[in-house]
């Protein structure tokens, strides 16, 4: 078998099993039916091959692939009857799975961006470059703000550090962040990516004129005595005195470059984007592409949405045109859902922005926000769903959805779709009274289930109180409805880490290490099912990948154990725990993924 420089994403997690570097022998399976470097069939076994077919988990012998494409899944002696020449990937008793599917993440605008600046964050993140701990309470906050931006090696430029968050760190002030930076320019990025603060430095370095740079429409979110803007003025700023921050190519590049390290890390061979770009077509895609066909190893999908319109204030019919030539920038790993589009309902869950039903609890300062305010979503949704689009929403509070529903509703009954499949993104707090609704109308579901691991305790205190706080995320009011139901990380709403959203999605674990609402927990293959089938069907994409069958791409990741058995465990971290209430079934979070 010739050598070849395309190492795919099995390929490299065996060698690394192995201890690395036997090039020799190389097997290419291919991230894609396009990118397959060897013309040979590659026959695997001796491993428990799990296929994610179905409503159980099902056990194939052996898997045979060619170019990139599966051709075989049955017995082995079968397989070694029909490939006799087949070369051998002996899978040495690992699991094997599909590739883990990333179904809602923005690698340049918040990945590239956050992986290439720095972090002080309430919880620890684990990028590929550095493990940043967490850092909880004001007066500690504003200590790490003065030590990270002191010591940035960007600091004679402008240095962006991405994850404040007033309920573990408190209000800030402009005259604090001054204080902290000095003249060293300093954008603190929210831990939302829906809101940011300039330091006076800053202000000045970007020329920042709030009454020509923010649209009237959305000066109620501007506090200009602070240097805090937030949602659509936020957007503004993005696309407008900071596009220079938000399209930094050279920071970017190192951003994906470790984007890229972090995929392969979690075993994610695919990626959607919705509403792709954040910021400027220009900032994003040349850098996406240059990464992704680079690397050779991950999918990306990216919907249309939004932003873009908002930005380019381009009407429907225009951007519906607009995105019909969108297929002309496809690539080897890049593919536009030109029949896909994206909408908003309200801000953001990590702001404590989102539209509640019943008001916030112990937190004066907290209040609802619309990104798209409800009278603007009813032209947006009925053009949209006129034009035989799949609509995916991003929702964060109940009365966020309940908008949305109501539009769908609506929309239904006005010009029926069968097969409309509008996917509501997120789901932070709901009702079971709305997931019975959505069961109704046929639509599909992505949650972050991190939400609850990062906000679940916090926010019993401050905001929702318990009730509504341990509730958050409930994959079982959805998945024992059967609406077909993803997990998503948002990156970098939550780490882009398919095990640990599963593993939350299952056992309802939280930062205390206590699970909250644990019936609320959906079943383990359920979360599975979330990170691999579902997750392709999320973005229409289950014919292809998500499950290992004849005829869908051979992506496969392979772990170290077998999920669904207890079993010897090399390594734990801070995730290995058996699901609570529920027989004996254990789940590694971090992914142990054979390194
Ligand atoms: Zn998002």
């Amino acid at each position: 078998m010739k050598r070849t420089p395309f190492l795919p994403l099995v390929l490299c997690l065996l060698l690394i099993a192995c201890g690395g570097g036997n090039n020799k022998k190389a097997y290419a399976t291919g991230a894609n039916g396009n990118t397959a470097a060897s013309t040979e069939d590659i026959l695997y076994f001796n491993g428990d091959i799990i296929t994610m077919e179905g409503n159980q988990p099902q056990y194939a012998e052996a898997v045979v692939s060619k170019k990139g494409e599966i051709v075989f899944v049955g017995n082995l002696s079968e397989a070694q009857k029909q490939f006799p020449a087949a070369e051998k990937m002996d899978l040495h008793g690992k699991t094997m799975m599909p590739g883990f599917i990333e179904p809602h993440a923005h690698p340049v605008s918040l990945g590239g961006i956050i992986l290439s600046n720095e972090i002080i964050a309430p919880h620890e993140w684990k990028m590929p470059q550095q493990t940043y701990p967490a850092v909880v309470g004001h007066d500690n906050y504003l200590k790490a703000l003065h030590d990270v931006v002191n010591n940035s090696e960007n600091k004679n430029d402008y240095v962006m550090v991405w994850g404040y968050h007033k309920a573990w760190h408190g209000d800030i002030t402009k005259k604090e962040i001054d204080k902290a930076t000095g003249d060293i320019p300093t954008i603190i990025y929210q831990r939302s990516c829906h809101e940011i603060y300039l330091n006076s430095a800053a202000l000045k370095k970007f020329n920042v004129n709030v009454s020509k740079d923010i649209p009237k429409d959305a000066m109620a979110q501007v506090d200009e005595k602070n240097g805090h803007f937030w949602e659509r003025a936020y957007q503004s700023m993005r696309a407008g005195a900071l596009k220079a921050v938000f399209n930094d190519e050279a920071r970017i590049k190192v951003g994906l470059t470790r984007l890229s390290d972090m995929m392969l890390q979690n075993g994610i061979t695919a990626m959607m984007e919705p509403s792709f770009p954040n910021s400027t077509f220009e900032g994003e895609y040349p850098a996406l592409k240059a990464e992704a066909d680079k690397t050779n190893r991950y999918m990306v999908y990216l919907v249309p949405g939004f932003p873009e319109q908002y930005s380019l204030k381009k009407s429907n019919v225009d951007f519906d045109k607009y995105i019909k030539t969108l297929s002309k920038y496809d690539s080897k790993n890049i593919t536009f859902l030109t029949d896909q589009y994206k909408l908003f309902s309200d801000g953001a869950i990590y702001s404590l922005a989102m539209e509640l039903r019943s008001p916030y609890l112990h937190c004066p300062t907290c209040k609802g926000e619309w990104i798209i305010p409800p009278a603007y979503q009813k032209p947006l949704f009925d053009f949209y769903w006129d034009h035989g689009y799949r609509i995916h929403i991003h929702v964060t509070g109940d009365k966020g959805l309940e908008s949305y529903l109501q539009l769908l509703e609506d929309a239904q009954k006005r010009n029926p779709r069968k097969d409309h499949r509008t996917t509501f993104h997120h789901l932070g707090v709901i009702g079971e009274d709305q997931a019975e609704r959505m069961a109704k109308m046929g639509a599909e579901a992505s949650v972050n289930s991190y939400y609850l691991y990062a906000m679940g305790n916090k926010y019993a205190e401050i905001g929702l109180g318990p009730e509504r706080a341990h509730a958050i995320a409930p994959m079982k009011w959805l998945t024992e409805r059967n609406i077909p139901t993803s997990v998503h990380s948002d990156f970098a709403m939550a780490p882009a880490e398919p095990l640990t959203l599963a593993w939350v999605a299952a056992t309802r674990m939280s930062d205390s290490g206590q699970p909250l609402r644990p019936d609320l927990g959906c079943s383990v293959y359920d979360a599975l099912k979330a990170i691999t089938i579902s997750a392709a069907s999320t973005f229409s994409y289950e014919n292809k990948i998500g499950s290992i069958k004849e005829g869908k791409q051979a992506t496969f990741t392979i772990l170290d154990q077998n999920l669904q058995t207890p079993v010897k465990l090399t390594t734990v971290g801070r995730f290995k725990l058996t699901t609570p209430g529920r027989s004996k079934l254990t789940m590694l979070g971090r992914a142990k993924l054979t390194t």
